[in-house]
């Protein structure tokens, strides 16, 4: 019965281009992103785009988390699905480092590498090559803000716990914001003196953190300086736990980097604990940071239906314990399984809307992902093909 109904919901979908949610829902129907009659209405080019990584997120974690709500995800509301191969240049199955220098750069290094080549060499990165347009720039991670995935889109480090170097990298760029864990690794240095919120306020930053205030305060980021959030002095706690500020991030962001530079903006959003959920084989508390995650992927879909030059991207940087959805599993009640406490190789999927959506079907390297992302600015050429092959 599922199966049918489901595929009947499929039908309905695709009849109307696969914007709109499919089938009867049972819990706020009314509170989810519809694009209506105007779906297609994109600018032409997009002015922005917004990146968002599930961190081991592959097809099993989407499929867990749709069956476990009631058969709706807001991944169907994604017009352009196509897949990814994350492998790296030093394993076939990669890690975070690896896999976000691949989407930050487009090559594959090996893995810890955080914005470096194979061989050690820096690569400029989409963020860092969006702020030499002129653009406006953003990460935020439900990790500690110097974890590899928001790292390596704007540090240059060997290994990925150098996280103390990884955050004095974040002073190298003018990041418009930033918003995660970590708040240690810039004012409580084991390697330095230096005290690095000293160092963003005295560049006219607004630094805040979870000590002092609560992201939940905030209605409006003020645009007219630099923001950041700390979350948590370390790495900020489980969703199942109370975190909730990446649904909020994805809400605030994207207006306020609309305003920090009318060329437009980049940001990237991790939901970084998908991935840790899975190294613990913990089916129970995964399905909540799936939750975490899509919440805020639906209210980036919100705010780029509304703002019609946005161009969304969903994808992971690899699959994360072999999640298997066991026989016996019913809707809403499955019995999760996992093959492995690390990661895997599978192919994973890649869900984009908006200017230049179309450019993410098919199946393509994960460094493809840069190139394309680059091309939908409008960006030139660059003069050196990225690497794509694996030792
Ligand atoms: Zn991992």
């Amino acid at each position: 019965m599922i199966v049918v109904r489901f595929l009947k919901r499929m039908a309905i979908g695709l009849a109307i281009g696969g914007i709109l949610w499919g089938g009867a829902m049972t819990c706020n129907p009314s509170d989810l992103p519809r694009a209506g009659a105007s779906a297609h209405s994109w600018a032409k080019e997009p002015k922005n785009i917004i990146l968002l990584i599930g961190d081991g997120m592959g097809l099993a974690q989407i499929s867990a988390s749709l069956y476990s709500s009631d058969n709706r995800s807001v991944f169907e509301s994604f017009p352009v699905i196509g897949f990814h191969k994350s492998f790296s240049a030093s394993d076939l199955i990669t890690d975070s480092a690896a896999g976000a220098t691949a989407f930050a750069c487009g090559i594959k290094t090996y893995n810890n590498a955080i914005g470096l080549s194979a061989d050690t060499l820096p690569c400029y990165t989409i963020l860092e090559e969006a702020e030499e347009h002129g653009l406006a720039t953003g990460l935020v991670a439900t990790s500690s803000i110097t974890h590899a995935t928001p790292a390596a889109f704007i540090a240059h480090q060997p290994f990925r716990t150098m996280y103390e170097d990884i955050a004095a990298d974040f002073l190298q760029t003018e990041i418009d914001l930033f918003i995660g864990g970590g708040k240690k690794y810039f004012d409580r240095r084991q390697s330095d003196e230096r005290d690095l919120i000293a160092e963003l306020r005295s560049k006219g930053y607004t630094v805040n953190d979870y000590f002092y205030s609560d992201l939940s305060l905030y209605s409006k980021f003020d645009p007219s300086k630099n923001f950041v959030f700390f979350t948590s002095d370390d790495k900020p706690v489980l969703a199942m736990q109370g975190r909730n500020y990446l649904p909020l991030a994805a809400k605030l962001a994207p207006p306020f980097l609309r305003e920090r530079s009318k060329k437009g903006f980049f940001l990237m959003m991790e939901g970084s604990q998908i991935d840790w959920q899975c190294h613990a084989n913990n089916g129970y508390s995964l399905l909540p940071e799936m939750k975490d995650f899509e919440d805020a992927v639906a209210n980036v879909l919100r705010f780029a239906l509304e703002d019609r030059e946005t161009l969304v991207i969903v994808t992971a940087d690899h699959e994360t314990g072999g999640l298997a959805i066991n026989p016996g599993s019913k809707l809403n009640k499955l019995d999760l399984a996992f093959t492995t406490n690390g990661h895997t190789a599978a192919l994973i999927p890649v869900f984009a809307l908006g200017p230049g959506a179309e450019a993410f079907s098919g199946i393509y390297e994960n460094t493809a992902l840069y190139r394309k992302m680059r091309e939908a600015f409008g960006w030139a050429t660059i003069a050196a093909p990225p690497t794509t092959g694996m030792n």
